[in-house]
């Protein structure tokens, strides 16, 4: 076949291809375990396994780990950790490392069919052949090395996974033999191996030579029978040596598919960018709350379901546009707004002393625990003389507009009867802040419904007490600028206040509920989790005693 003809139009390949997949869709999720997941991979998940599943198929997990230099096996465990947590289950989990005896025997075949040569010019003389760097393209040249006899390159490719090869040791390569008249630079005799001299986490020292991605990617897609490779648009230009690979192995090739990858707004994506920014202590982990990893947005309670339904909702096209994060708020919050229980939280607490109240006054107040959704139930909480309400609620001086709390002004307490007014206040002698307010509580029934409610929590020792929360963490954009990889250096661009701690923040006393109902549900959830398990491994066992097997392992 020639590029641009229909590859799957070889009736045996094509045929071939049929009696392994049964005619179904194959599709593959394809990371290389060079760092965790993040968000945008939750979109790769949601194609792969979506497209697969819609069409009554099934999707690989494939680690692509053919760089021993920067990929570990901590990642692999990760990264099938983050597949599961998104609610997928691979069909198989695949390594491009299963297949290095494959590609191996490929490469020694595209040689002999005279496709690929070793070539031991350095680096800068590879770019120079290529017409020099991106930009400022010149004349492209053949090396010597392109015309070299392929008993030749059989031979030299032979010792450079031997490791007896001496000259020109450090530098040599195989290259792809394509076409350097082509417009396309994915055609400019690519390179297929390289040395690597790390072990393999998975082979050992087994191999000297590893495939590149131009190399692994499409042959792994038809030694799998993948029928849709589906991957991201910065690859449209691979398309062309993909199929121009396969074709000169003579092999079935998969239809490579293009979508836009996920960018969004003020953070970066990507495994390689997120380590420096790791790396560089700037936050504190794969984790950090500021990062879109997958783990990141796990620890912050980002619930799978609203990941997916955040990158559903931005559709599959070729485009690539920058996606701001107050969108994915947006998506987030309005996937959780109808299922989570509401709590008070005073950040800033300022003392109410409510003068009119005796000081045992005690009332207790049954609030809901969603404001629109009795069935979640309520809470009660005790209303005291002391309360702490919000430093952001109360102003010393009243404005137009102005509804909240101030010297004179009336203001409701959520769920609390009767309103209370401010009497006065006093400030704190050292820094000038209102350190103390006093109110009226106004059960006499004579004033008008408060224009404003605001959040308060009660003092009430020693059981009902609120519950101090030693630091809280409010997070802003880790940049400060919309595409922090538009500047010479990203680091510039890191936003100053990307983390505000807050300590001694209050909050009601609901909380001890909502926490005993997590727990129960939690425990629920984990008890589901084992039976379902239970039952799936009691099929395996029994599917593997129908045909004989060892049920072990
Ligand atoms: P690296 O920095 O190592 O290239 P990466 O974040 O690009 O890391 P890969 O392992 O290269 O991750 O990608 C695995 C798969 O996920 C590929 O199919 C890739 O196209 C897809 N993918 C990666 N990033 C995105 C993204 N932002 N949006 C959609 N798909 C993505
Ligand atoms: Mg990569
Ligand atoms: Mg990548």
């Amino acid at each position: 076949h020639k590029p641009g003809e229909n590859p799957q139009t070889d009736p045996r390949l094509r045929d071939e291809h049929l009696a392994a997949t049964g005619g179904i869709v194959v599709t593959r999720f394809p990371p290389e375990p060079n760092g965790h997941l993040h968000i945008g991979h939750a979109k790769a998940i949601a194609i792969n396994f979506g497209y697969a599943k819609h069409h009554g198929g099934i999707c690989y997990l494939r680690y692509d780990d053919t760089n021993p230099e920067t990929e570990k096996t901590v990642y692999n465990d990760s990264i099938l950790e983050s597949v599961r947590w998104l609610g997928v289950e691979p069909h198989r989990v695949t390594y491009a490392s299963d297949y290095f005896a494959q590609l191996y025997e490929f490469a020694m075949e595209l040689i002999r069919r005279d496709k690929a040569y070793v070539c031991q010019c350095d680096a800068e003389d590879i770019i120079i052949g290529r017409g020099g760097k991106r930009g400022e393209l010149g004349p492209r040249t053949a090396c010597t090395h392109r015309s070299r006899p392929v008993e030749e390159s059989l031979h030299l490719f032979r010792q450079m996974q031997e490791g007896t090869l001496e000259q020109g040791f450090a530098t040599a390569v195989l290259r792809m033999k394509q076409d350097l008249d082509d417009p396309n630079p994915q055609m400019w005799d690519l390179v297929a191996y390289r040395f690597r001299s790390k072990p393999h986490p998975r082979t050992g020292t087994r191999w000297r030579v590893y495939p590149t991605y131009d190399f692994a990617h499409c042959l792994c897609d038809t030694l799998e029978n993948i029928t849709h490779s589906l991957c991201t648009s910065e690859f449209i230009t691979s398309r062309q040596s993909y199929e121009w690979l396969c074709h000169a192995l003579d092999v079935y090739t998969a239809r490579q598919y293009e979508y836009g990858r996920l960018l969004l707004a003020n953070t970066i994506l990507g495994k390689r960018k997120m380590h420096r920014v790791i790396e560089s202590g700037i936050v504190t982990g794969w984790d950090d709350p500021r990062i879109y990893s997958l783990k990141a947005l796990r620890r912050r309670g980002v619930p799978p379901e609203a990941v997916l339904e955040f990158v559903q909702s931005l559709g599959v096209t070729t485009a690539i546009t920058s996606i701001e994060l107050a969108r994915f708020e947006e998506a987030v919050r309005s996937y959780l707004e109808p299922r989570s229980p509401r709590l008070m939280v005073i950040l800033r607490p300022v003392k109410v002393t409510i003068e009119n109240l005796p000081c045992d006054f005690i009332m207790m107040v049954h609030r809901p625990l969603h404001p629109k959704d009795p069935a979640m139930g309520t809470t009660s909480v005790p209303l005291t003389r002391t309360i702490y309400i919000d430093a952001s609620d109360f102003r010393t001086e009243s404005a137009d507009g102005y509804l909240r709390l101030a010297p004179g002004k009336t203001v409701g307490l959520l769920y609390v009867p009767h309103p209370i007014t401010c009497i006065s206040f006093k400030t704190a002698e050292d820094t000038g802040e209102v350190s103390h307010i006093f109110c009226r509580y106004e059960d006499s029934g004579v004033n008008p419904e408060p224009e404003a409610y605001i959040q308060w929590v009660a003092e009430h020792p020693p059981s009902r007490s609120p519950v101090r929360v030693d630091e809280t963490r409010l997070y802003n954009p880790l940049f400060a600028t919309t595409e922090p990889l538009g500047c010479e250096d990203i680091f510039e661009a890191i936003n100053e206040n990307s983390l505000e701690v807050v300590r001694g923040a209050l909050l009601d006393v609901g909380f001890w509920d909502m926490a005993q109902r997590t727990f129960e549900s939690a425990r629920e959830n984990a008890r589901e989790r084992i039976s379902r398990t239970n039952k799936a491994r009691a099929r395996i066992v029994a599917a593997q005693r129908q045909n004989g097997t060892s049920a072990s392992g």
